[in-house]
């Protein structure tokens, strides 16, 4: 149990992430008991609300989450979980602001928590252009360092490595790096937390990932639909940034670091960021760029199906892949030689999320087996699973012919990845001072020094234009031949 009461205030409460994730997040957590019981939350804003308005802006979700049945419909809990929000309205860059915000926390710390220790999270669901002077305001007035004091952002950590250091060094003035805790709320995805459990609670994985028994990596993030609405956001960062240098980075990171000497020191982060200094930055030379046109059959009923540039949202003539695969090495000891080839892509023709660990075949290979026919693959789209496709004696046969067979594990009533989940899984462990959901300082940076040079590339006026693709297809055509080059089993018409 968690012994600290905690006030939590929500700076930008007015926005979109405060009002889908982070409150909704907050009530299921406090709901299920897991949340310190004196928690009280304060929602800080500019925006003049009125009642009607900030009650919609808070509470909606959660009525209408419980409407759709994703929660137990509760109104007497609701009810008190309401009387412990409270909406502050004020400015970013008034110290009066400040000020008054001070006198509210001070007053629950008295009247709640009777002069009790109190932890005090300052969530910034705020446009990362904001963080710097909101951070140092928070530290100017609502620092107190006879309380626990923690600053929560949200990614994007700036667009590339100098902008990202900027922004790090811009908190590190007032804040210490075990106050900060960073949100990819991918790392409390339940199929990434899952992968600790494959590795280190077990002793049959570990054995098999080095570059002794794997060929090659294969990272495989597809979606179904495109940057519908949200073309302006997406348009700034690109397929790389938007998943690349986070998610699917996280995802390689947790699953090719070494072994961390247990959970109750920074091990895991420290492994993490080892792994991702070993990685040079990505050669554009293997790089394939591509960008949706519209779906064969024309625009669809339901607004999809037309092409990126034809979203309103997204500027004219835009450039911008929404479609990337790139090439990685890991150049240390237990990786050396092993490629890992990344590809992630909107308006493709499924929903995929997969890690794939081809297998070097068995060194007598006396069946003849082909190349890669065996692997261990870590899916979390459409059907969380972790499987090994291994080479079994055909059914039936007189011979010794074999067959490709997967030896599947999966957890019943596990769900496909979703945001909710994992958002409650980061917040709760915020409340505890657990870290190891959270992107470190020295991690984020080696995450951008893979990345920046290859946007830098991409970027400059004569930068590679991407390749269409139609909407709903499998990609552009010259993804195959990557995959070729570094002996990969081609995925061509898979
Ligand atoms: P948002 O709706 O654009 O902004 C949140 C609030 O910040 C606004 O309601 C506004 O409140 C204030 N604000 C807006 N522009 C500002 C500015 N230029 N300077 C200072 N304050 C400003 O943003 P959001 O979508 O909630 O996202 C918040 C953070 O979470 C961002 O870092 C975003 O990248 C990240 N994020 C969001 C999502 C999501 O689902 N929305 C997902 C992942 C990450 P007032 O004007 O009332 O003060």
């Amino acid at each position: 149990p968690i012994t600290e009461n905690a006030v939590v205030i929500v700076f930008g409460a007015s926005g979109d992430l405060a009002k889908k994730s982070t409150f909704p997040a907050l009530y299921t957590l406090w709901e299920e008991g897991l949340l310190p019981e004196k928690t009280r939350i304060i929602g800080y804003a500019r925006s003049k609300l009125s009642e009607e308005k900030l009650d919609e802006q808070l509470f909606w979700k959660i009525r209408d989450d419980a409407e759709q049945g994703h929660r137990k419909e509760d109104p007497e809990k609701m009810k008190t979980f309401e009387g412990l929000v409270k909406y502050v309205q004020g400015a970013y860059d008034k110290d009066e602001a400040f000020e008054g915000l001070e006198k509210e926390i001070q007053i629950i710390e008295k009247d709640v928590f009777s002069g009790q220790k109190s932890n005090r999270i300052s969530y910034l669901a705020l446009p990362p252009s904001s963080f710097a002077q909101v951070s140092a305001m928070i530290k100017k007035h609502n620092y107190n360092p006879n309380q626990i004091n923690r600053l929560v952002i949200e990614k994007p950590f700036g667009k590339d490595t100098e902008d990202c250091k900027k922004m790090m060094d811009s908190i590190a003035k007032d804040w210490e790096e075990e106050e900060v805790y960073r949100i990819d709320h991918y790392l409390g995805e339940e199929m990434i937390r899952e992968i600790y459990h494959l590795r280190f609670a077990n002793s049959f994985v570990e054995p098999l990932l080095s570059n002794k028994h794997v060929e090659a990596v294969s990272v495989v993030m597809k979606e179904t639909f495109g940057a519908e609405g949200r073309g302006g956001y997406f348009d700034e960062f690109g397929m790389i940034r938007d998943v690349g240098q986070n998610h699917l980075l996280q995802a390689i990171a947790i699953m090719m670091m070494d072994a961390p000497t247990s959970l109750a020191d920074d091990s895991l982060r420290s492994n993490k960021v080892n792994l991702l200094q070993a990685i040079p930055p990505v050669d554009p030379a293997n790089l394939v760029l591509g960008q949706y046109a519209g779906a064969e059959s024309g625009p669809r009923e339901d607004g999809t199906g037309k092409a990126y540039l034809e979203d309103e949202t997204v500027p004219d003539g835009s450039k911008t892949a929404t479609f990337a695969q790139w090439a990685m090495q890991v150049d240390n000891e237990r990786w050396k030689g092993v490629p890992v080839l990344v590809k992630c892509g909107k308006a493709l023709d499924k929903g995929l999320m997969e890690m794939t660990f081809h297998l070097r075949p068995p060194p007598s290979n006396i069946f003849d087996v082909p190349k890669h026919s065996n692997s261990l693959v870590i899916r979390m789209n459409p059907e969380p699973a972790v499987f090994f496709k291994a080479n079994m004696l055909k059914p039936g046969c007189r011979g010794t012919e074999t067959t490709e067979e997967e030896i599947k594990w999966t957890v019943p009533g596990r769900k496909v990845a979703g945001d909710k989940l994992a958002y409650e899984v980061v917040l709760a462990n915020i409340f505890k001072g657990d870290q190891s959901l959270f992107v470190r300082e020295d991690e984020v940076i080696a995450a951008w020094e893979i990345f920046t040079p290859l946007l830098q590339h991409i970027e400059a006026p004569d930068g590679p234009a991407p390749t269409l693709y139609p909407y709903g297809s499998a990609g552009p055509k010259e993804q195959y031949e990557m995959e070729e080059n570094f002996g990969l089993m081609s995925t061509r018409g898979s």
